[in-house]
């Protein structure tokens, strides 16, 4: 007999399901209040059903989360959360605290085919694709594990380990789960999804009504082939045409990302190179400093350069955004993600971290 996933169900696929048990459509509201609003994940505790159909539940649908294996805090508040999942293998998201937000990051996949040089996730081939319940998962086990400071998150970014584009089905159809009215109803404006320019799929983030982050780290055709093996199939120029249609259908600025990479594009020309690619998008340009990791060829530049090239491109006129570098010591920023913890740097600073409840829940 098969069992269905309660956490990779949405509303219409939950309504389906329990079609094909003969119940009422009205019943998968009170599934979702009871899972995502009360957290109750034992069908017997759910007492407005009937004694038959909480047992028919317990059969066919189970409420697996992954295993939430470790929990790091850094000194900036930053935390880190690791999990594994069914088969073994391990995914991670961080929490990033600002002064009005708290933001989750959270990984699409196990590694990542798309080898983006400077990016540790890149190093790893794809292992596999997150599926739904596994990525609704990570956002639940971390609400669950703050509700005790009396936190919510309020902000989702698909920005962890993977690429979201390359698993839309699970990306697309979580983000149905978490937005939805009865759920834990995270508002669709509150959600980026970032892509390393997966051209053929970015209507549906247009269609989800999310919002569009898209990597750029290179300043011209070359440079982001260079670094971005993507760009070879997908040229900047035509990335650059799907994010105006972007703009275009939503009305929303598109949020690139731009890697600052010592001597390689963090030059003030580059600056001049890359706002003359993008001035005819409506965008914000978010600037990180190159986070370092293990066999990385890549250096951060100095500060002084990093100051440089963001007053270069305010001068010219961009909303530009430097991200502050968060998280370092427990080696939870930017492209830094793995999903090997044993071959995790030894020598990662957590000496000043806290280790959380090493919770399995
Ligand atoms: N695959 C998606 C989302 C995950 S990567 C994408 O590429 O957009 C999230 C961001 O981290 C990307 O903008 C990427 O350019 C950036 N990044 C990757 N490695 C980095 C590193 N070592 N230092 C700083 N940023 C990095
Ligand atoms: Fe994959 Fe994004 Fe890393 Fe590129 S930057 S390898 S797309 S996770």
């Amino acid at each position: 007999m098969s069992v269905t996933n309660f956490y990779s169900l949405s509303v219409p696929g939950l309504k389906e399901f329990l079609q094909g048990l003969g119940k009422e459509q009205f019943r998968a509201q009170q599934l979702y209040k009871w899972v995502y609003e009360k957290r109750v994940q034992d069908p017997e505790q759910m007492l407005n059903l009937s004694k038959d159909f909480r047992a028919e539940l317990k059969g066919k649908v189970s409420f697996d989360l992954p295993a939430m294996t470790q929990h790091l805090k850094s000194l900036d508040g930053t935390q880190k959360f690791l999990f594994q999942l069914k088969d073994g293998l391990t995914v991670e998201s961080v929490l990033i605290p600002s002064e009005e937000r708290l933001t989750l990051c959270i990984s699409s996949e196990v590694g990542c085919n798309m080898a983006c040089k400077f990016c540790y996730t890149g190093k790893q081939k794809l292992k596999r694709r997150l599926t739904a319940d596994e990525i609704v998962g990570q956002f639940i086990l971390v609400e669950d594990v703050i509700k005790a400071q009396e936190q919510k998150v309020s902000n989702l970014v698909f920005m962890g380990m993977g690429e979201p584009l390359d698993n839309c089905e699970a990306v697309f159809n979580s983000i149905e789960i978490l937005t939805n009215d009865f759920g834990r109803n995270i508002s669709r404006r509150k959600i980026t999804v970032s892509t390393s320019g997966l051209i053929p799929e970015m209507w549906r983030v247009t269609a989800s009504r999310t919002r569009l982050a898209v990597s750029l780290n290179g300043y011209d055709e070359a440079s982001r082939s260079e670094l971005m093996p993507i760009n070879k199939k997908y040229s900047l120029a035509a990335l650059l045409d799907e994010c105006l249609k972007y703009t275009q259908a939503t009305g929303d600025r598109v949020t690139f990302e731009y890697v600052l990479l010592k001597g390689l594009t963090d030059q003030v020309e580059h600056a001049r190179q890359l706002w003359q690619a993008v001035r005819r998008v409506p965008c914000k340009i978010n600037i990180i400093p190159f986070n370092e990791h293990p066999g990385s060829i890549y250096e951060r530049p100095s500060d002084a350069t990093i100051e440089r090239f963001h007053s270069e491109l305010g001068r010219l006129g961009a909303h530009v955004l430097m991200r502050r570098t968060m998280g370092r010591d427990i080696f939870a920023a930017c492209g830094q993600l793995t999903s090997e913890f044993e071959n995790k740097p030894r020598n990662m600073d957590i000496s000043n971290s806290k280790i959380g409840g090493v919770a399995r829940v």
